[in-house]
C-alpha cells in the first residue's frame, strides 16, 4: 500500500485522498505539508484497482477488472468496457474485438499482451452487463475513480488509442463532431493519439461504409505501432 512523502524527496506524482493527482517538485521545507498525501508505487495502485467494487450492486455481477499495465507500457489502448467473454475468461481483448484489433495493430498474441509494451485499460474496468441495445455504457465511476492516477504513472506512453465514443470524448475532449468525423480528421490530432472506431463485429457495417479507414488509417496505425516498438525493443 502507499507510504508516505519525506522531505527531500524526489517522487514522480503525490495523489490525495480525493485521488487529485499532484505534481511532484522535490520537497523542501515548506511542501512537507505534503506529508499526510498518499503516494503509491504503480503495483499497489494496480492491486488496488483490481480489488474495487465500488460499482457492486450497479452492474449484474461482482466486480471483476479487466486490466493490462505496467509502468513502462509504450502504448495505451483506451477501449470502452469488457464484454462478457472478457468478463468470463478474466482477460482484455479475449474475443472477436481483439482478434481485429490485433490486426489492426499488427501485432501477435505475445506483443498484445506484453504490459511493457501495451497498456489495456478502457474506460470501465468491468463489464457493465446488457441493456436493449447491446452491452451497457462503461460505469462512468471507473473514469472518476482511477484514469487519472493510473494515467499519471504512464509516463512512457507515446501512443494513445482511443477505440470508440467513451474513449474519444475522455482523451480528445475537444474534438468535434461525430465518430466517423473524428476518425476520418485523424491527422488533426498529431502523432501521440489515433481515435478508433471499435473494433467489435457489430461495427462490420461501419467499416463497409467507410473503406478509407481500413485503407489509410489501418496502414498508419501499424506504421506508428511498429515503430515504436522498434525504437524500444527489449
Ligand atoms: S467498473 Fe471500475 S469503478 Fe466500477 S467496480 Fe469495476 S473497477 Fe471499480
Amino acid at each position: 500500500m502507499g507510504s508516505q512523502l519525506r522531505c527531500g524527496e524526489l517522487l514522480p506524482f503525490a495523489v490525495a485522498p480525493d485521488r487529485t493527482v499532484f505534481p511532484t517538485p522535490p520537497l523542501d521545507a515548506g511542501a512537507c505539508a505534503l506529508r499526510s498525501f498518499r503516494v503509491q508505487s504503480f503495483s499497489s495502485l494496480l492491486s488496488e484497482v483490481r480489488a474495487c467494487t465500488i460499482c457492486a450492486g450497479h452492474i449484474p455481477h461482482n466486480p471483476r477488472p479487466v486490466v493490462q499495465a505496467h509502468r513502462s507500457a509504450l502504448i495505451l489502448v483506451a477501449g470502452q468496457a469488457p464484454g462478457r467473454r472478457v468478463h468470463d475468461s478474466g482477460i482484455p481483448f479475449n474475443d472477436p474485438s481483439g482478434d481485429r484489433l490485433r490486426t489492426w495493430l499488427g501485432l501477435s498474441r505475445d506483443e498484445f499482451y506484453d504490459p511493457r509494451k501495451i497498456a489495456l485499460l478502457p474506460m470501465g474496468f468491468c463489464y457493465p452487463g446488457k441493456g436493449p441495445g447491446g452491452d451497457l455504457p462503461p460505469r462512468p465511476e471507473c473514469a472518476a475513480a482511477w484514469r487519472a492516477p493510473l494515467l499519471a504513472q504512464l509516463t512512457n506512453v507515446e501512443l494513445t488509442l482511443a477505440i470508440g465514443q467513451y474513449a474519444l470524448r475522455y482523451h480528445l475532449p475537444d474534438a468535434r463532431g461525430s465518430l466517423t468525423e473524428i476518425v476520418r480528421n485523424w491527422r488533426d490530432f498529431g502523432p501521440r493519439i489515433m481515435p478508433l472506431p471499435h473494433p467489435s463485429p457489430r461495427n462490420l457495417m461501419w467499416l463497409r461504409r467507410n473503406p478509407w479507414f481500413e485503407e489509410e488509417v489501418v496502414p498508419e496505425l501499424r506504421h506508428r505501432v511498429a515503430a515504436i516498438l522498434r525504437l524500444h525493443r527489449r
